[in-house]
């Protein structure tokens, strides 16, 4: 089934905001609309290749050309967030949803309450409301959804699943675009709220999570895979509690004094912390957000000398952190002997890399173990 016209590859440069990316192509640099706003940080590395079309006649837009898709491990991984409907309604037609097999759709955009959804359906005598999301998020085997906070994602599901206790059938399809994955889960590292509420609303809303394939033309193929979700280990994991990576960013060689340490110098650069909490780790989170004025930990005293750039929940019930620093440890530039190790046998739990981690491909690799394929391996 085609859904875009001819399109070209192009090689990622970077993303100055949302929708609008640089790529290279034939020798120059070109602004690229893209019509997705996840976060995709782990997609849009650098030098990826990505799937553009070009229209003629775009309008008002600054730009004719439009990035559909992006590659990894070789296979178009489809980004255009505006066409997730109508591969929905393809998938529907076909009968290619477990569980909606048949469904004749009524209408689509339908208004119901404060929001609008995707579907409404009629299979045999019921008729059913049918949210759709597109998941472009995944580890070896794994996808998760979403991949930065969503309220509306919360709310949708919520007045799902209001109108259900009302009599109504509901379903939520979630459309991975990546024909590898076996396992879908809320990605409650990155919303928690988010994640709780799929699980707490699951008998209401029925929740379809289904993996499709790209082609190398962007023509979607036919296999269609539904997922499995393991309920029981997203209820255990899906709680307040588990790691952190905090990144800081320091500009400047600057001289500080780190506790027992001494006065230590650090390279300009950026840092790599991980530390844990077993319990609330939310606000020991939001406390490395802001600037306090005791310093209690080893990263009070950089995290005052430095620039704040990013934190990353590695929620688990098991203390996962000396783990991730190790990993850390293999992929890092340079390391803080002793700092934020006082209580393991850990060599540091500090590490220092010269460009940013968000663009380097291993860093991602290092996070998604850690999140999603660690569950391949975790007793269940
Ligand atoms: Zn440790």
């Amino acid at each position: 089934m085609r859904f875009f016209g001819s399109t070209f590859r192009a090689q990622f440069l970077s993303r100055p905001n949302r929708f609008l990316v640089r790529c290279r192509w034939k020798g120059e640099t070109i602004s690229v609309f893209l019509p997705n706003p996840g976060r995709l940080q782990e997609l849009l590395l650098p030098g990826r290749v990505v799937y553009l079309t070009e229209e003629k006649s775009a309008g008002e837009r600054k730009t004719r050309y439009t990035a559909v898709a992006v590659e990894r491990e070789g296979h178009p991984v489809m980004l255009h967030t505006h066409r997730t409907n109508g591969v929905a309604r393809h998938l529907l037609e076909n009968s290619a949803i477990p569980g909606l097999e048949g469904a004749e759709i009524l209408k689509s955009e339908v208004g119901m309450g404060r929001s609008r959804f995707d579907f409404l359906l009629r299979q045999d005598t019921e008729t059913i409301l049918l949210e759709v999301k597109s998941c472009t998020l995944f580890g070896k085997e794994t996808a998760m959804f979403p991949d930065a906070v969503t309220e509306r994602g919360a709310r949708h599901l919520a007045e799902l699943a209001a109108l259900s206790r009302k009599g109504m059938r509901t379903a939520v399809v979630f459309i991975v675009h990546w024909p590898f994955s076996r396992i879908f889960m809320p990605d409650y590292h990155t919303d928690l709220n988010f994640s709780l509420t799929l699980v707490r609303t699951r008998t209401r809303v029925q929740v379809i999570p289904v993996s499709v394939g790209w082609n190398q033309d962007l023509t979607l193929s036919q296999k269609v895979r539904l997922l499995h979700i393991p309920w029981d280990y997203i209820k255990r994991e899906a709680r307040d509690r588990g790691s952190y990576i905090l990144v800081l960013k320091l500009r400047n060689r600057r001289n500080i004094p780190v506790g027992c340490l001494g006065t230590l110098s650090f390279p300009p650069g950026f840092y790599i912390y991980v530390g844990s909490a077993m319990a609330n780790l939310e606000s020991r989170m939001e406390r490395h957000r802001h600037l306090r004025k005791r310093h209690h930990w080893h990263i009070d005293e950089l995290r005052a000398a430095a620039e704040f750039h990013s934190l990353q929940a590695v929620r688990s019930s098991d203390r996962l952190e000396c783990e991730i620093a190790r990993a850390l440890s293999r992929i890092a530039d340079w390391e803080v002997s002793a700092f934020g190790a006082s209580d393991c046998s850990c060599k540091t739990h500090l590490f220092g890399m010269a460009g940013d981690p968000i663009f380097r491909p291993d860093f991602h690799s290092l996070l998604q173990h850690f999140r999603m394929d660690r569950f391949a391996e975790t007793p269940k």
